[in-house]
């Protein structure tokens, strides 16, 4: 299979950014923009504006995620979201594996795999995170972290539920610091993924699966990156919060 026929998917990851007001805004600037997409646009913003962000999205080519979600369905976790809650509201996607979850709440490989599971079993589509540390790469060990961050996460899951995943390589050292992978950097590490999910699956599952990249994705760098053959979309967070900017990203997903 080849690039031109996988779904290209452009998610924004609005982080901790946006109240109500400011997400009505910025999906009433961003909707006429994207409308005549040709790639599956996604919005992932903070629980708080989920509902907001699904009003604003109605009829629209715009599809709402939320930043996580709990491995439990309901009970004493003080401060958490479960995928049902998610999708009761109406949510289509949850980004899960998030570096900065990682890094500042403690989240591991064996957390990701649960919370996937949990995802997965509540009717959730998954944007799953992987990516190595600047010293891991240092260390030219790039590859078999994030091959194993993707054979963890992806315990338990079979064939069929991987229509419902997308992976999001993020290269930790690139994220909000404006220093991305150059293009054959991500390429390489995409297409990485690309044969591990082979060896877990099968060559065709893993051809038809839509790998993004994110890391300070801009609307001056996108095409370049966005053309590589593994490089199936992207995962943006600052450039997703201006309306033009993301949709210069989404434009040129659109172009291949
Ligand atoms: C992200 O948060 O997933 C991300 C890629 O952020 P940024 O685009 O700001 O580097």
């Amino acid at each position: 299979m080849n690039k031109q026929l996988r779904r290209a998917v452009i998610a924004g990851n609005w982080k901790m950014n946006c109240n109500t007001r400011e997400t009505a805004a910025l999906l009433e600037d961003l909707k006429p923009l994207v409308a005549n997409a040709g790639c599956q646009v996604v919005v992932g913003v903070p629980f708080t504006d989920l509902s907001t962000a699904l009003e604003h999205t109605a009829g629209s080519n715009i599809h709402v995620g939320a930043q996580n979600c709990h491995w439990a369905q309901s009970g004493a976790f003080t401060g958490e979201i479960s995928a049902g809650m998610l999708t009761e509201l109406g949510v289509e996607y949850v980004i899960l594996g998030h570096s900065e979850r990682r890094q500042y709440f403690g989240e591991t490989d064996a957390t990701v795999n649960q919370r996937l599971r949990a995802a997965l079993d509540g009717g959730l589509k998954v944007i799953l995170c992987v990516g190595e540390l600047l010293q891991q790469r240092e260390q030219g060990i790039t590859g078999e972290i994030v091959a194993q961050q993707v054979k963890v996460a992806l315990q338990g899951v079979s064939a069929q539920e991987m229509q419902k995943i997308i992976i999001a390589y993020e290269p930790v050292w690139a994220i909000g610091t404006g220093r991305t992978a150059t293009a054959d950097q991500a390429n390489e590490v995409c297409g990485l993924i690309r044969s591990v999910v082979a060896s877990l699956y099968d060559a065709h599952l893993a051809q038809g699966l839509t790998i993004q990249y994110g890391g300070s994705m801009n609307a001056k760098n996108c095409r370049e990156l966005l053309s590589k053959e593994h490089v199936d979309g992207g995962l943006i967070g600052g450039a997703s919060l201006k309306a033009a900017d993301f949709a210069t990203i989404v434009q040129a997903a659109t172009e291949g």
